[in-house]
C-alpha cells in the first residue's frame, strides 16, 4: 500500500466520551492523534484531521466522522481508540475491515508491542461503522487498555504516536524540542528535591519525625517513612500518588489509597524487581525517594 495522503481521527468526543480507567480514552485519543499528525506532517505526509467534536449521540459522532473522512481522497483512514475491559485485559490490537491493510496493521501492532505492550494482533471487523462506511481502506488502532494498570504504567502519548508513525511509514522523525538556554556560570548547589522536602514536612507534622527539611534523600528520611497500604488516607498517600504520577502512572491525586493506587504500586514494584504486594514498605520507599523513572 502506497501511503501519501491520510485521514486520521480521535474516537469519541467530550459529549459522548469513550472509556475511562487510569486515564480518559477521549483525552488520550486526541493526544495521540495530534502527535501522529505532527510527526507525519514533519515527514512530508498530507494528513486530514477528521475528528468530530459536535456529535451529540454516538451515532451522530460516527456519522460525522465518516462524512469528514469521505470528503477527502486518501490512501488510508485511521481511527485512534483505547480499549477497556475488566481491568485484566492489556495490550495493543489493530482492527481492520479487510486484509488489504494487513501489512500496515501488523506493522503498527508490532511497533506498539516493541514499547512493551502485549501484542494482541490484527483482527478483522466488518461490523464496525467507521471501518465499514469509509471509502478508503480503514484501520482502527486500540492503542492499549485505559483500565489496565500494566498498560497505564507503560503508556505515554508521544511514544505511542511514534510507534504508530513507525508502523505506518517505517520511519520516525523526532520532533526537536527547543533546547533550554544553558545555565550561566557554575550552577549553585542543588537545593534538594521539592517532593522529598514536602514528604519530610509531612513526616514531621504527622509523626514528629524531627527531620531536617532539606529535600535530601538520606537514611534518616527513609527510616521515618511509615508502611502505607490500601485503606490509608491523607498527605502521605497523596505524596505517594504524586510520585507515581511523576514516573508515568495515571492516578487521581485524592490522597486515598484505594484499588487503583494499589494496582499502580504493584506495577511500580514489578518494574523494579520488588515483591508485588501493593504495600509501600522500606524497599518501595527507597525507589519512591529516588524518584527515577527506572
Ligand atoms: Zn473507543
Amino acid at each position: 500500500m502506497n501511503l501519501k495522503v491520510l485521514n486520521i481521527h480521535a474516537g469519541h468526543n467530550t459529549i459522548v466520551p469513550g472509556a475511562n480507567g487510569y486515564f480518559s480514552e477521549t483525552t488520550e485519543n486526541k493526544n495521540v492523534k495530534n502527535a501522529v499528525i505532527s510527526k507525519l506532517q514533519s515527514l512530508g505526509y498530507t494528513v486530514y484531521d477528521c475528528t468530530d467534536d459536535s456529535g451529540k449521540t454516538q451515532n451522530e459522532n460516527l456519522k460525522n466522522i465518516v462524512s469528514k473522512c469521505n470528503d477527502n481522497t486518501v490512501d488510508l483512514d485511521i481511527s485512534i481508540h483505547f480499549n477497556a475491559s475488566n481491568g485484566q485485559g492489556h495490550g495493543v490490537e489493530v482492527l481492520q475491515y479487510s486484509d488489504k491493510t494487513q501489512a500496515i496493521a501488523q506493522n503498527i501492532c508490532n511497533a506498539i508491542a516493541e514499547l512493551g505492550f502485549k501484542n494482541r494482533g490484527v483482527k478483522e471487523r466488518t461490523d464496525l461503522y467507521v471501518l465499514k462506511k469509509t471509502k478508503a481502506p480503514a484501520i482502527l488502532i486500540e492503542c492499549c487498555f485505559c483500565d489496565s494498570a500494566i498498560d497505564a504504567g507503560l503508556y505515554n502519548y508521544d511514544s505511542m504516536a511514534s510507534a504508530i508513525v513507525k508502523g505506518l511509514t517505517g520511519e520516525v522523525k523526532e520532533i526537536v524540542q527547543p533546547q533550554p538556554a544553558p545555565a550561566p556560570t557554575p550552577t549553585p548547589k542543588p537545593s534538594g528535591d521539592n517532593w522529598v522536602r514536602r514528604l519530610q514536612e509531612e513526616l514531621n507534622r504527622q509523626f514528629g519525625a524531627r527531620l531536617v527539611v532539606d529535600g535530601i534523600n538520606g537514611p534518616k528520611t527513609l527510616k521515618a517513612c511509615p508502611m502505607v497500604k490500601k485503606g490509608a488516607k491523607g498527605g502521605i498517600t497523596k505524596l505517594i500518588q504524586e510520585r507515581l504520577v511523576s514516573v508515568g502512572f495515571n492516578l487521581t491525586l485524592d490522597g486515598i489509597f484505594g484499588e487503583n493506587t494499589k494496582k499502580a504500586v504493584k506495577v511500580f514494584q514489578k518494574n523494579r524487581g520488588l515483591t508485588e504486594d501493593g504495600i509501600v514498605g522500606p524497599k518501595t520507599w527507597e525507589w519512591l525517594l529516588k524518584g527515577t523513572k527506572m
